[in-house]
């Protein structure tokens, strides 16, 4: 089985909670990288701890998952602060059932071990339905994305890929019932996806429900990160495909880093998507 995570609890690198007491005795010795972050209208201050040692990239999606999270939580508070209506929760599904989700490199690699180290049953009921809806997708040709210099996918091409994928009428693989299996562990695409007014709007059958807007949106940091200690483009994998798309790129999985070089780029890449998405709030170019 390949593993794809250098430290198999993620300890190399993590967002120290203030909350833990674990993670605050874990983060004792450790380096800390200061990370500031300025969202709606404050700053959010977080800390990555980070141990000697090397990492892939698979071990830095806790921590994005992490932040990400944290940054979310205060933008929905901001939102229902101001009235909106957030409907979103656990076991609200429609989103699952029309979009295509796009995965990081870091995330396709943890998703991917994640899958092939769950218990064998599960783990071939899930590699299963991956088989399945990537075989449809193929079957299909998916529209081409393309990403600009900021690891940003266009308008309309994510619109025309959103069409497509209606119209192939393939529902995520993780989804079992009207819930998502690995919640926990769900990608930053997914946990980022907010919208206000009525779930009713998610299924199609009413317009009421609009994007909440999310100013820094982790899977672009991810793509960023990756594609900075890879000195390669920015990547996205449709996440049916993720199992197949790591067979292909299985030596990029086991590269390694220093954990505070990978903490530090992490660091830098949030903060810098946090002041680009300011700049275009306020209209600044
Ligand atoms: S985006 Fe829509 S379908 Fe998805 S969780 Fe939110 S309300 Fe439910
Ligand atoms: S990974 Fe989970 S949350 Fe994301 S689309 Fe699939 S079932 Fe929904």
């Amino acid at each position: 089985m390949q593993q794809y995570s250098a430290a198999q609890d993620g300890s190399h690198l993590f967002v120290v909670d203030p909350c833990s007491y674990t993670q605050r005795r874990d983060a004792e010795g450790a380096a800390i990288i200061g990370c500031e972050v300025p969202i709606a209208g404050e700053t959010l201050h977080f800390q990555i701890a980070v141990t000697a040692g090397q990492v892939r990239l698979a071990d830095l999606v806790p921590a994005a998952r992490q932040l990400g999270d944290a940054i979310s939580r205060r933008v929905v508070e901001r939102a229902a602060a101001e009235k909106y209506s957030i409907p979103c929760g656990r076991g609200c599904s429609a989103c699952c059932r029309r979009y295509l989700v796009p995965v990081t490199v870091c995330e396709a690699f943890a998703l991917t071990g994640q899958v092939l180290a769950a218990e064998p049953p599960e783990s071939r009921r899930i590699q299963r339905r991956l088989l399945l809806a990537a075989r449809r997708i193929m079957e299909r040709q998916p529209p081409k994305l393309s990403f600009d210099g900021s690891g940003t996918c266009s308008d309309t091409d994510l619109a025309a890929t959103s069409r497509w994928y209606e119209q192939i009428d393939v529902r995520c693989p993780f989804l079992e019932g009207d819930c998502c299996s690995i919640y926990a562990a769900r990608p930053v695409a997914c946990r980022q996806h907010f919208v206000h007014g009525s779930a009713e709007g998610c299924t199609g059958h009413s317009d009421d429900a609009e994007r909440l807007p999310m100013p820094v949106q982790m899977a672009d940091v991810l793509g960023l990160v990756a594609a900075e200690l890879e000195s390669a483009a920015v990547e996205a994998v449709p996440l049916p495909l993720i199992p197949a798309w790591c067979d292909l790129n299985a030596e990029r999985g086991l590269r390694t880093w220093p954990a505070v070089v990978a903490a530090e780029t992490l660091a830098r890449t949030v903060r810098q998507a946090a002041l680009e998405g300011m700049r275009e709030v306020s209209g600044v170019c």
